[in-house]
């Protein structure tokens, strides 16, 4: 095992990962204005939830990977200053819906019907003070930190944190994801009755 001392994930789980609750049923989630934030309601437990080191996710200041879990997205709704409210790059597959004052991510929503998360939408659940959220579960593409200018030569440290954690490191979703994705494509192309 490499030094893990002082090596710094995210703050929701930088001091030991706090269980979920299993019959907690959702929350508030709020942008970081001081004034008139923008307020999304989810309904519903989140799952899959993980740290995650891609580019594209939001991150609080600081933080070398976000935390981010899915939800349907029929239980996600936009209670309060939603006007506030962009989204990133509508090109992208995940539309991240974000507050154009404070730059915080309220809310990752996937318009193609044919993409194998549709219906999911991903959440920042340390933007809501209520407890009991799904606990984070692994680390997704965490090679790609390299690419927010991590030096490479940490990333023994920073694998070996993250196992310490209980947050197994990949470098693309988990295995139970990525069999997700596998499936939807080959039921598509036929290879997999549908
Ligand atoms: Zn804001
Ligand atoms: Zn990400």
């Amino acid at each position: 095992m490499s030094n893990t001392e002082g090596v710094k994930i995210h703050p929701a789980v930088d001091n030991g990962i706090k269980a979920g609750n299993p019959n907690f049923n959702g929350g508030v989630l709020t942008c970081h204005c001081a004034s008139n934030p923008v307020k999304v309601r989810v309904g519903a437990q989140t799952a899959h939830n993980h740290v995650c080191g891609c580019t594209k996710c939001w991150k609080p200041s600081g933080a070398i990977f976000s935390q981010v879990a899915v939800v349907s997205r029929d239980s996600v709704e936009v209670v309060e200053n939603g006007d506030k409210l962009d989204i990133v790059n509508r090109d992208a597959p995940i539309q991240r819906h974000a507050c154009r004052d404070c730059g915080v991510h309220m809310y990752g929503r996937i318009e193609n019907k044919d993409h194998p998360f549709y219906g999911l939408d991903f959440v920042h659940t340390e933007l809501s003070s209520d407890d009991g959220w799904s606990a984070p579960e692994f680390a997704a593409f965490v090679s790609s930190i390299i690419e927010s200018g991590v030096d490479p030569s940490r990333m023994d440290g920073i694998r070996s944190r993250l196992r310490e954690l209980g947050l197994e490191p990949y470098d693309a979703l988990s295995p139970p994801l990525m069999d997700a994705i596998a499936t939807h494509v080959a039921k598509q192309s036929g290879a997999l009755a549908a």
